[in-house]
């Protein structure tokens, strides 16, 4: 293993630490932090950033937009849950390195990213890397990928105002939703929602966290001002 891989795990283990009480897990599963060493982060980041790849923190890029820290993609990752046959979702491929951890834990990736550069990039990098079952396509994942749905678990790495429904649709009976929601630039909480096999509903805060917003899906509603009547 490269040093800065074992540094990173080591580095995640501290945070899984500090954050115990609020995670509710000591540790996360063997095999997501065996998928975590297993990606070459370095390759995800802008050149310029290659040194500080590894260290546990967000970096930029481009668009104005980042990659994840690492304890954060461990940690959705661990939520998740994910099993070897599963199909799962993730929306916001950015530089593609969540879906290239996701993509050793599982049967098949799919990926939506909203700006067309990314996608595009993140396609050709994943595809070069030989991440051969995480497919990407550009869209608005606020209409999740129904032509695939539904899936084992669904990912969303960005921040949204509350959960899109059409995502809650696409889950499986028995699969879990990880999101961060709340405000853009302010107070957002990771969520975990859990579909019971019936098609019941379970939310979990996990922890406070900060993620880029999830844009699209239309205009913002005007907060207190009633819903037009239908047909007004
Ligand atoms: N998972 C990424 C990090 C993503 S940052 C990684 O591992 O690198 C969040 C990403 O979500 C950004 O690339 C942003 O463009 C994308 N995004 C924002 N709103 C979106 C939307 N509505 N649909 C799909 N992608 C969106």
């Amino acid at each position: 293993m490269r040093p800065d891989t074992a540094r990173m795990l080591r580095d995640i283990a501290a945070e899984i630490h500090y954050t115990r009480a609020l995670i509710g897990r000591e540790a996360f599963a063997p095999r997501v932090m065996a998928a975590m060493a297993a990606v070459p982060r370095h390759l995800f980041v802008p050149e310029g950033d290659q040194d500080l790849a590894y260290a546990n923190g967000p970096l930029p890029i481009g668009w104005g937009q980042t990659i994840s820290q690492p304890y954060i993609v461990a940690l959705m990752t661990d939520l998740l849950a994910c099993g070897p046959d599963d199909r799962v979702l993730e929306i916001g491929t950015g530089s593609g390195y969540q879906a290239a951890v996701l993509s050793g834990l599982v049967a098949q990736v799919y990926s939506l990213e909203i700006i067309p550069q990314l996608a595009k990039a993140a396609a050709e990098r994943l595809a070069r890397l030989g991440y051969l079952n995480v497919s990407v396509r550009q869209g608005d994942g606020h209409q999740g990928w129904p032509e695939q749905a539904p899936f084992d678990g669904i990912l969303v790495t960005a921040a949204a105002r509350a959960i899109p429904p059409a995502l809650v649709d696409q889950l499986s009976p028995g699969a879990r939703l990880v999101i961060p929601v709340g405000q853009p630039y302010a107070h957002q909480d990771l969520l975990l929602l859990e579909k019971g096999p019936d098609g019941s509903l379970a939310l979990t805060e996990v922890l406070g966290v900060a993620f880029v917003p999830l844009t699209g899906g239309g205009p913002v509603p005007a907060t207190g001002a009633p819903e037009p009547a239908p047909g007004a």
